[in-house]
């Protein structure tokens, strides 16, 4: 079933550079989607209209089948993670304040996102008991996108964005990361677009790639289909 639509989308900046176009596409509900391309392509731009941190100039991109310009912007955001590849911690606040964040604007209980803090930490790989009250400042750099991921899980958006979470990171961090990501990806199920510039990454991760040039698609496929078809 199709979550995310792409229709016929194109982005021209205020400076006119159009960084992206003829660009349609259809994200399925629990797909691995990855945008792929060299530096330039227009990933970026094309991941930050899901969540209207750009907006669209022409086309338009629907969830549910619904405009992302009908959607509340605010619930739009709620409802959809979003990881960096540096993730901004707030410094003054602890792990656990900084993934509290989102559930407590959306008003849940103070019990239930302590236990939510807790199951995510676990499933991110850090044990709860060590590192809710940890600041920011006292955590490696895999250890901070692995905060970050717990944050964008926090209130269980159906769709998380992902923009080159690992690439920051010592090559060892990168590759256990990705390794526990591939397990991650398989218990929360949701719909992620990841955004790399990693081949290696992409086939790994992905159900599905998207291969992008100059702003526009070159090639959508399985991994598999991107290896008999380079
Ligand atoms: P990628 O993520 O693949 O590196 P981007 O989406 O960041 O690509 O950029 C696509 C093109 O748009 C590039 O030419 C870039 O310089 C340009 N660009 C990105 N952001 C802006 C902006 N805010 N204003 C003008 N041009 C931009
Ligand atoms: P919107 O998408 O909300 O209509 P823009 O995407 O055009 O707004 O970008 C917001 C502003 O950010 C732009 O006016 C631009 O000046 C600035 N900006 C951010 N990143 C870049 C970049 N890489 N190159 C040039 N300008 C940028």
């Amino acid at each position: 079933r199709r979550l995310i639509t792409f229709r016929d989308v194109k982005k021209t900046y205020e400076d006119g550079t159009t960084a992206v176009q003829n660009f349609s596409l259809n994200i399925h509900k629990g797909e691995f989607f990855v945008l792929i391309g060299p530096s330039g392509c227009g990933k970026t731009t094309t991941l930050k209209m899901i969540n209207r941190l750009h907006n669209v100039t022409n086309g338009d991109i629907l969830i549910d089948g619904k405009s992302i310009k009908e959607h509340n912007i605010h619930e739009l955001r709620w409802n959809i993670g979003y990881v960096l590849q540096q993730i901004a911690l707030f410094p003054h606040m602890t792990i656990e304040e900084n993934i509290s964040i989102v559930p407590e604007l959306k008003g849940w209980k103070k019990a239930d996102i302590k236990k939510r803090v807790e199951e995510l930490l676990g499933l991110v790989g850090l044990d709860p008991s060590i590192y809710r009250n940890r600041k920011p400042s006292e955590l490696s750099g895999g250890q901070a996108q692995r905060v970050g991921v717990a944050r964008a899980l926090a209130a269980d958006p159906p769709i998380i964005l992902m923009d080159e979470p690992f690439s920051a990171l010592d090559p060892l961090s990168r590759e256990q990361l990705q390794q526990d990501f591939l397990k991650l990806k398989e218990k929360i199920q949701k719909t992620i677009v990841f955004v790399t510039h990693n081949m290696n990454e992409a086939l790994t991760l992905g159900d599905r790639i998207c291969l992008m040039k100059d702003g526009e698609m070159v090639q959508v496929g399985t991994p598999e289909e991107f290896l008999k078809h380079p």
